[in-house]
């Protein structure tokens, strides 16, 4: 079987701000968005950050205590799509849920979804998104969870059975 890479600027627990509830959050390295005034350029190198094996990172996600969920943020979770896919499988198995800050909308996997089945495994694997680059002139800080208004919290499983999109009504 193929070895699936990752690699990862941080993980770090007890966070409040990248999703509901108490939460770890992995930090993927690479991101080819480039948005401008991004927070993390120092997860844009794709040869960056730290290579880890993803049975490590599983560990380190059994081992978590008092955690709602795990939000995969970057850096771009979706450039290392085989990776996230593997992992965001077993923070299910562990009953955490999984949010995801992606650059990509929503529209834009759903299409790629359409060329490579990997794209539509991944959403399947997602409970909240919160998509779309960060746009500096939208920037706002009433929005919750997110960086700029453009960006929405969207309801994933809801919006693949709808097959449109569904925002999570209480962050609407
Ligand atoms: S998608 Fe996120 S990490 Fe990537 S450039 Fe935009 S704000 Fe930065």
């Amino acid at each position: 079987m193929k070895k699936v890479r990752l690699a990862i600027s941080s993980i770090q627990s007890d966070s409040i701000v990248d999703g509901e509830g108490i939460r770890s959050v992995i930090w993927f390295q690479g991101c080819d968005h480039r948005c401008k005034f991004c927070q993390n350029p120092e997860t844009w190198d794709f040869k960056g950050g730290e290579e880890v094996s993803i049975d490590d990172v599983k560990k380190q996600i059994k081992e978590l205590e008092y955690q709602d969920g795990v939000t995969f943020s970057g850096g771009d979770p979706m450039y290392q799509i085989e990776a996230f896919i593997e992992l965001a499988k077993y923070v299910h198995e562990c009953n955490m849920n999984v949010w995801v800050y992606t650059g990509f909308t929503y529209e834009q996997l759903i299409k790629l979804s359409e060329k490579d089945s990997k794209y539509l495994d991944a959403l399947k694997e997602i409970d909240v998104m919160v998509d779309g680059p960060f746009i500096n002139d939208l920037k706002s800080f009433d929005v919750k969870f997110r960086g700029s208004s453009n960006q929405r919290i969207i309801d994933v499983p809801r919006s693949l059975e709808k097959n449109k999109i569904i925002l999570v009504e209480k962050y609407i």
